[in-house]
């Protein structure tokens, strides 16, 4: 029996991101497009190496910024605007990816593509742009060249592309037109790609119809159908994949699709195996996703294959197996790692390690498990080292958790009691002004962090230098005469990994990067073990900022949702079960604060509406766990202390009532760069607590003008009372230079002024 293994696709930005490093250095123009293109070609061959082992390679999966934006180009879907009498295609593409490409002065640029989040990873793609004019024509050079470098190398390659219903659901009509009725124009162009495919020698092509696991409307399933129906007739096969959740009733569609090869989320969707091999047309391949492509531990290989085994019985060499999405969201190389914890490291694997897994489990179904034993017995004893370990499981965690009381998550009085209290104590003015947390971070402040990290400073020079900076920021904001003071977090790297660093059952690595978009990467910290919080964390820094002014001092925390949803997590316990760790360990530092003379306190969830599931069906179960375990940081407070969120978005529209149900005392929220539309939601939500609405756009350079806020804080104010109204800029100042945020600050303290006038 011979069982076929691929891959969906593989991180490009290379083991050492070396693709980050040319591309940011041709944007600067310190790199010439030859040197680009050699650094890309050099990945691309050595990423088909490090995947040779498998049967079938992906190609087309490298990209010079994303996939999508790639397919955008494929397809000849270009914006007119990108276009311009000088450069090539690779300029264009760039002036799309970006603004500009390497050749365009300062004044020739145009605006970038809009970016949004690839279903619910962190990797953010360019939205592809639509009207009802939208023309397509075939632009395969690029791809059929890396098929042609591939196969030089002597490759069998699986070329990957984003399928037509995709690419149309997750681009945005610019005109409000129908995009579906772009379909009969787009698939002749599909045709064109794959009869040009078949020409070069290819058998299979990997088509991505990811939408599969969202909620589609008979327009959108139709499509699907239509598609396919189209598609059948070139000479390549198809191997349609859907990855990241579950069918559920797109199920029976899937079934009825003419193509060659289905491939399954075995991760996301394992229970609904049985039912697509029930259906399965006599010929059609299964590629199960049976390695998880999403996160960063061992699969439990004998468990799969327990689950395998059977199924290569009933299919033979109908199995394909495969990660379940591209390895796009996963670090390249474990290999790396030198500081890990080498327990740790033992639970874990990446891209190549999760390849690695792909032979065992092909070798040990092909020749039987004995043939692999070593590597199965190494594996499961990694395995069963994670699921014994002291380190993971900490009796007293459990017994916090099972000892969790209804009141945890309730403040003692309502709302309009609470603000009465607060207001004897905080005296604040009429459209108190504040900010959102951070202040520019320095390169000074910076380097006193390296420093300290790698031990060239000490201690208490390092606590020196913080509280400088500290009492920098409190006298700027006595002088700018801010109503709420901050610390301005200069000893944060981080609003995640700076409080995970203080945790146990945290873990950080030094390569673990992850594309976020373009040459932008993350480095996910690891919750590996449940969450203990051995001291307190930021009570030091807050008690003496507070020691500088008679002001009330903000503390400042990361909230348990956006902690969750910024890590890796493990996959041995349910989300909800990790996040309400974490809940219950910022819980105490939040009654620490409190027990120090802190009188405000703001937990930020900057990340909490990015945690949504797919489908909106499953939105409430999410929500319900995610406002619980906020609610449990946050309400173990008396009701004299006011209690801050901070989102970093405002389409919460369709979330507004989970929203409220926090019932945190204020809310500050980004609104300014919509003109204030984003607060339409209040005309029909009636918010029943104080909010800030940022009035300050924090995301550009500019010193925004006093009247601007003035008329801005008015529309707020035409729907949601006046003595409810916080001014404050739409989010945290740390990527802003101080000659940016003090003249703007100071228009914003105007700003409230005159509105109390
Ligand atoms: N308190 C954080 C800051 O000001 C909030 C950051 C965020 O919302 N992303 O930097
Ligand atoms: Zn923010």
């Amino acid at each position: 029996m011979n069982i076929t293994t691929h891959n969906l696709g593989f991180p490009r930005i290379g083991a050492k991101r070396e693709l980050k490093f040319a591309l940011e250095k041709f944007w600067q123009g310190n790199l010439e497009r030859d040197e680009l293109q050699k650094t890309a070609k050099g990945l691309r061959q050595l990423h088909w190496q490090n995947q040779a082992k498998l049967d079938l390679l992906p190609a087309g999966d490298f990209s010079f910024y994303d996939q999508v934006l790639d397919t955008s180009f494929l397809l000849g879907n270009i914006p007119e605007r990108a276009k311009s009498a000088t450069g090539d295609a690779l300029d264009e593409y760039f002036r799309v990816a970006r603004g500009r490409s390497a050749i365009d002065n300062d004044t020739c640029c145009t605006h970038a593509g809009e970016m949004t989040k690839w279903f619910d990873t962190n990797y953010h793609y360019i939205v592809p742009e639509f009207s009802k004019d939208t023309a397509f024509k075939l632009n395969s050079a690029n791809l059929i060249s890396q098929i042609a470098e591939a196969k030089a190398l002597g490759h069998n390659i699986k070329p990957t592309i984003i399928g037509p219903v995709t690419y149309l659901k997750i681009g945005k009509a610019k005109d409000d037109s129908d995009k579906l009725a772009l379909l009969d124009k787009l698939l002749p162009t599909y045709v064109a790609l794959l009869n040009e495919l078949s020409a070069q020698g290819i058998e299979w092509v990997q088509i991505d119809e990811p939408i599969l696991v969202s909620e589609l409307s008979s327009e959108w399933q139709q499509a699907l159908t239509k598609s396919y129906a189209q598609l059948k007739d070139c000479s390549v096969k198809i191997l349609l994949a859907s990855y990241f959740g579950q069918l559920k009733e797109n199920l029976s569609l899937l079934a009825d699709l003419p193509v060659d090869g289905v491939h399954i989320d075995t991760i996301n969707a394992k229970d609904e195996v049985a039912s697509v091999i029930d259906n399965l047309g006599e010929t059609q391949v299964l590629s199960l996703g049976i390695v998880n492509g999403r996160n960063i531990w061992k699969t439990d290989l004998n468990a799969a294959l327990d689950y395998l085994e059977p199924i290569a019985k009933t299919l033979g060499e109908r199995l394909w197996l495969a990660p379940s999405c591209s390895l796009l969201h996963v670090p390249v190389d474990l290999d790396q790692e030198e500081k890990l914890d080498i327990e740790i490291l033992s639970w874990m694997a990446y891209a190549h390690q999760k390849l690695a897994e792909l032979s065992v489990l092909k070798t040990a179904l092909e020749q039987g498990r004995n043939a692999c034993q070593t590597a199965l017995d190494d594996n499961a004893k990694a395995i069963k080292s994670r699921q014994d370990s002291k380190r993971v499981h900490n009796p007293s965690v459990a017994k916090r958790i099972s000892d969790i009381s209804a009141d945890f998550a309730l403040r003692n009085s309502d709302y309009e009691t609470r603000a009465t209290l607060q207001q004897d104590i905080l005296k604040l003015p009429k459209y108190p002004t504040t900010t959102i947390g951070s202040f520019p971070q320095t390169p000074e402040i910076r380097t006193a962090r390296r420093q300290f990290k790698n031990g060239e400073i000490d201690e208490a020079t390092y606590t020196k230098l913080m509280r400088a900076e500290i009492q920098l920021c409190v006298d700027i904001q006595h002088e700018l005469d801010l109503d709420v003071l901050v610390h301005g977090e200069p000893e944060r790297n981080d609003m995640v990994e700076y409080f995970g660093e203080q945790l146990d059952g945290y873990a950080f690595s030094q390569f673990g990067w992850v594309q976020s978009y373009g040459s932008r990467c993350v480095k996910p910290p690891i919750i590996f073990g449940d969450i203990t919080r051995p001291h307190a964390m930021t009570v030091d820094w807050s008690v003496y900022a507070q020691s500088l002014t008679d002001k009330p001092m903000k503390g400042m925390l990361t909230g348990p949702v956006t902690m969750l949803n910024w890590s890796f997590v493990r996959d041995d316990q349910p989300r909800s079960a990790t996040c309400m760790q974490l809940a219950l360990a910022i819980r105490d530092e939040v009654q620490d604060l409190e027990k120090a003379g802190i009188n405000i306190i703001q937990i930020d969830e900057a990340a909490l509406r990015e945690g949504l599931p797919l489908r909106q069906a499953q939105w409430n179960e999410y929500l319900d766990w995610a406002i619980e375990s906020f609610k449990i940081t946050a309400n173990g407070v008396s009701d004299e202390t006011q209690i801050h969120t901070h989102m970093c978005y405002s389409e919460f529209n369709d979330i507004i009532g989970a929203i409220a149900d926090m019932d945190t005392d204020v809310i500050t929220i980004e609104t300014s760069r919509s003109d204030m539309e984003l607060l339409d939601v209040f005309d029909e939500f009636n918010y029943p607590n104080e909010i800030g609405p940022g009035v300050y756009d924090i995301h550009t350079p500019n010193i925004p003008e006093t009247d601007y806020m003035v008329t801005l804080m008015q529309k707020a104010g035409e729907r949601i009372p006046a003595q409810r109204l916080w001014v404050n800029p739409d989010c945290g100042l740390k990527t802003r230079t101080w000659a940016q945020v003090k003249p703007a600050l100071e228009n914003m303290v105007d700003a409230a002024k005159q509105l109390r006038g």
